[in-house]
């Protein structure tokens, strides 16, 4: 029997420690802050944004939130950084991405006061997680750890095999899988769009994780009986439905299956703990800048 994931229970369950630590550290006269700037016009971003400050109002953290008309000069959102930098009600900054071709994202990112850095993407961030001592682990490679954990898929000594090389999936979760300790010790191949025969990799692997943006690229035909099977992607491909358009991952759910020992669905996996990982990481951004202790 192939286990189906359930991501809205296992974001649940981390919401409510961390909604207990919100309590603690609001005992203690701090209230967690996260601002959210949005400087797009796209629908998912809204989307996406709009759904963290849910999260935050539904935990107790103080969302604060800014929208900037995507054709304003990079300087308007610097400007926005450098004043949430110094606000200490905000103790996590997000910056939707992606923002603007006009708008430099490394520069948007290394602006970012790396203690407010809870996407874990300023380099001091990402140098700490390869280093192996990470401040804020970047939040959706870090859901996926807490579902492997959390459905018993040891990584230790595994072949694991991750679909997508970026900034804020593929490479942070290979950095994740390889080091020492729980949720890592896996050797981890990396793939990308240059990889030749992907579907050898997968074939070979104990776990794969999809991060391509390629809608359903992986099936059922390139892995082999008894992987766990992480599809992170989330893709809008036309279809008839209300709004014109349905969610769909980067691997096809029902070959995959077939062959998967554990599979998350698109939607209703991944995405619940990415949202669940940014409220973990405010909490932490509040405690390490206030001083007041909590156990996360
Ligand atoms: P990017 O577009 O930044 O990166 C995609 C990666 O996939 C690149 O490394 C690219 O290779 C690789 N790739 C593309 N096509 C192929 C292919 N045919 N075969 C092998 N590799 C390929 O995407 P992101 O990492 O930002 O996101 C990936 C997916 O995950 C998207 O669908 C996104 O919406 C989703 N996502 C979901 C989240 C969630 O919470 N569930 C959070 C973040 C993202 P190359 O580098 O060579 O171009």
């Amino acid at each position: 029997m192939t286990t189906i994931i359930d991501g809205n229970e296992i974001g649940d369950q981390i919401t409510a420690g961390v909604a207990a630590c919100t309590d603690t550290l609001v005992g203690e006269a701090v209230t967690p802050g996260l601002a959210t700037v949005l400087m797009s016009d796209d629908g998912a971003s809204e989307t996406y944004v709009s759904m963290k400050q849910q999260a935050c109002e539904e935990i107790g953290i103080e969302g604060f939130h800014y929208e900037i008309s995507a054709d304003e000069p990079a300087e308007t959102l610097f400007s926005t950084i450098d004043e949430l930098n110094a606000d200490p009600a905000v103790h996590g900054i997000l910056v939707q991405m992606p923002v603007p071709d006009h708008v430099p994202k490394r520069d948007v990112l290394e602006r970012i006061d790396p203690m407010k850095d809870v996407d874990g993407f300023h380099p001091e961030n990402v140098g700490r997680l390869v280093a192996g001592n990470a401040r804020y682990k970047p939040c959706t490679p870090h859901g996926i750890q807490k579902i492997l954990a959390e459905t018993g898929v040891e990584t230790e000594g595994k072949d694991a095999v991750v679909v997508g090389r970026s900034d804020i999936v593929g490479k942070p979760m290979a950095n994740l899988l390889i080091q020492y300790g729980p949720g890592g010790n896996a050797t981890t191949t990396v793939c990308h769009s240059r990889t030749d025969d992907l579907a050898e990799k997968t074939r070979n692997a104990d776990i794969v994780i999809a991060a391509a943006g390629v809608p359903e690229m992986i099936d059922g035909s390139m892995l082999s009986a008894g992987t766990t099977v992480i599809d992170v992607g989330i893709n809008r491909v036309d279809a008839d439905t209300e709004k014109g358009y349905e969610l769909v991952g980067d691997v096809d759910f029902e070959s995959a299956k077939a062959k998967a020992d554990a599979i998350t669905p698109v939607p209703g996996g991944v995405g619940p703990l990415t949202i669940a990982m940014l409220m973990y990481n405010t909490v932490k951004a509040a405690s390490l800048q206030s001083g007041v202790d909590i156990s996360l």
